[in-house]
């Protein structure tokens, strides 16, 4: 009998510690995601337990893990609260009852619903005499209903609040000794320092995080990683962005699902788009194109850089297609997405001729920028007021507190000193004004050069590297969709003649008149480029040899017809043809036309040979 009693004492024993310290080390950073949705579904299986403790222990901790989004879910979460709440009860203990009190004070902000969530925070952030309190637990949880008010206060733009709600947040968990939690506090004040465009501080603040959070799972450090690259995207700093999405793109491929993969591909397609890595940009898309995305968000994002990749590469229609995938569904996107969409919107109807759409589109923009410019203007005092540092907080304190002992000498030179505040006060307002007004030239500058680096300055058509990037991404869209694509290089006859006779300029004219007759005389799906002096190049997405035939002479023909210059001089052409071989490369199919460019010269000029 004793030893039947022992046995179970002894099991009891085993079983508490196991729970305990299980649930410890999912909560405190040690175990990935699925690692403890495991730990969970093995505690919950083994309920109930003979330690009424260890019941309620599992159902705090499940609290943590019932994320409601869909009106079914909200549902579940009521019926395991019903179930969870008497379990809780019946052990009495404070810690179990309060920490279950924050997890639905998160799920009601979740949800919106901030009256409610005070309501639960409300009793536990009025401990009182929390100076006194040593227990670690208990400081833990109090830190946690800071860290949930943070989040009410920013999202209803109450930054001091949030950014104090933090602060003591971070300061209980250092004095719970947990180093986990205090680098999740840092996250949160990086993203108040974020809503406030100060993406120097919140860099500052998630370098301490990542830090901290390398010692923990994986899973946490690509997050804040994520975290951080996002902060120096909007900084501007995209090639450090670009690198640390590259540093965690395995462990995201490892621990997410394709949708969570997907959108680290297509924030580096993005952003190599944004710096003209075009074939770096094409490499991420053809990745992409392998994985199934599911999520609507994610679906958006990819329509958006697609449309913003097709655009690049001078693919009208395929960006169109893109573009109309994502049109109407603005009014849930964040500001930034708004943006985006203006300046998506604007360029591709200025590559389709739709001026009037063009300019709306561009007012909207630029009523967007003006107002994001006054936020920042307005923001970025109260942002660098929250500028967090503990250490230097408690140095501060001190020196603070020297300073009081010389209170009598400072009230001497008040006068003087308000004074020199009022001029320092007049000197940052007109700082940050010139600060506002040059970044919203530095973004038009920005488009105004992004538009240059892929247009020919004398024609107006694409430029040599606009045209070869198009025919390498058409070469790939041939691969995937087996389809045949050709091309006509053009070279103008005697052209050195006209520049000798008539001069540079009349020679310019007509290199201009000849593109516009080529522009006009293909579709407006087949993209003409200038890749040299009076050398051109189209590329025929989905059109045959047959095909490209027909189109070279009706070019030729427009072009030895028409009187071109002011001088009305005539003047012809020389075509060579090709359609593209299936496992050709760029640069042989590049030589391959020039040499039936030759012979088209060779034959006499003024004509196409293929
Ligand atoms: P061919 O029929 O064999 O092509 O004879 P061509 O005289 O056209 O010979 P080629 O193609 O070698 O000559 C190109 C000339 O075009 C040489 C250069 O002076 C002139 N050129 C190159 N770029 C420009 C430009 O932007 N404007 C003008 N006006 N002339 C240019
Ligand atoms: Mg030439
Ligand atoms: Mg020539």
């Amino acid at each position: 009998m004793i030893r039947i009693l022992c046995l179970l004492l002894f099991a009891t024993n085993v079983t508490t510690k196991d729970v305990q310290s299980e649930i410890s080390r999912a909560l405190h950073g040690y175990t990935t995601y699925s690692e403890s949705v495991e730990i969970l579904a093995r505690l919950e299986h083994q309920m109930p337990y003979e330690n009424a403790l260890d019941n309620a222990q599992v159902m705090a901790f499940k609290c943590w893990f019932s994320n409601p989004s869909t009106p079914n879910g909200i549902n579940e979460y009521k019926k395991f609260l019903e179930t969870a709440k008497p379990i809780i009860q019946q052990v009495n203990n404070l810690n179990l009852k309060q920490e279950l009190a924050v997890c639905e004070a998160n799920q009601e902000y979740t949800q919106g619903n901030y009256q409610k969530a005070l309501e639960h925070l409300k009793p536990i952030i009025n401990t009182p005499s929390v100076d006194e309190i040593t227990s670690s637990k208990k400081l833990s949880i109090i830190a946690l209903a800071h860290i949930v008010l943070n989040r009410i206060q920013l999202t209803k733009g109450d930054y001091q609040e949030a950014f104090d709600s933090a602060k003591t947040a971070y300061q209980l968990f250092e004095k719970a000794g947990n180093d986990y939690e205090k680098a999740l506090a840092l996250k949160e004040i990086a993203d108040i320092h974020i809503a406030l465009y100060n993406y120097e501080l919140a860099i500052e603040q998630l370098q301490r995080a990542k830090l901290a959070l390398t010692k923990f799972n994986k899973q946490e450090h690509y997050k804040v990683t994520d975290q951080l690259a996002y902060a120096y995207e909007e900084k501007g700093d995209l090639i450090k962005a670009v690198e640390l999405y590259e540093s965690i793109k395995k462990d995201v491929r490892r621990f997410e699902s394709e949708n969570g993969y997907a959108y680290i591909l297509i924030k580096l397609t993005e952003l190599n788009i944004k710096l003209n890595s075009l074939s770096q940009a094409e490499s991420y898309l053809t990745e992409l194109n392998t994985l199934s995305v599911t999520d609507s968000w994610i679906l958006t994002l990819y329509n958006f850089t697609k449309s913003e990749w097709y655009l690049a590469t001078y693919q009208l229609q395929a960006a169109l297609t893109s573009y109309e995938k994502i049109a109407g569904q603005q009014q849930y996107w964040p500001e930034s997405l708004k943006e985006r969409y203006l300046n998506l919107t604007s360029q591709l109807a200025a590559a389709t001729g739709d001026t009037s759409l063009q300019i709306a589109s561009q007012q909207q923009l630029i009523a967007l920028i003006k107002d994001k410019q006054q936020a920042i203007a307005n923001n970025t005092l109260i942002s660098a007021r929250l500028n967090f540092n503990y250490e230097q907080q408690i140095l501060e304190i001190s020196r603070l507190e020297h300073e009081s002992k010389l209170q009598q000498k400072l009230l001497a030179v008040a006068e003087d000193k308000s004074f020199w505040q009022g001029l320092t006060v007049m000197v940052t307002c007109l700082c940050l004004l010139l600060f506002a007004v040059y970044t919203f030239k530095q973004v038009r500058q920005k488009k105004y050069f992004e538009i240059l680096a892929l247009k020919d300055e004398l024609t107006g058509i694409a430029n040599r590297r606009a045209i070869l990037n198009l025919k390498r991404s058409v070469m790939l869209q041939n691969k995937l969709n087996q389809q045949v694509s050709s091309l006509i290089s053009i070279d103008i006859d005697h052209f050195k003649a006209v520049n000798d006779q008539y001069g540079h300029d009349i020679g310019d004219e007509l290199i201009i008149s000849i593109t516009n007759t080529i522009v006009q005389t293909v579709r407006c799906s087949d993209r003409v480029g200038r890749v040299g002096g009076e050398e051109f190049l189209i590329v025929l997405e989905n059109q045959s040899l047959e095909h490209a035939k027909d189109i070279a002479e009706r070019i030729r023909l427009s072009v030895a017809e028409k009187e071109h210059t002011s001088l009305s001089i005539s003047a012809t052409i020389s075509l060579g043809v090709i359609e593209i071989a299936p496992n050709e490369t760029s640069e042989q199919a590049a030589k391959r036309v020039d040499l039936h460019l030759y012979e088209a010269k060779r034959r006499g000029r003024n004509t196409v040979f293929s």
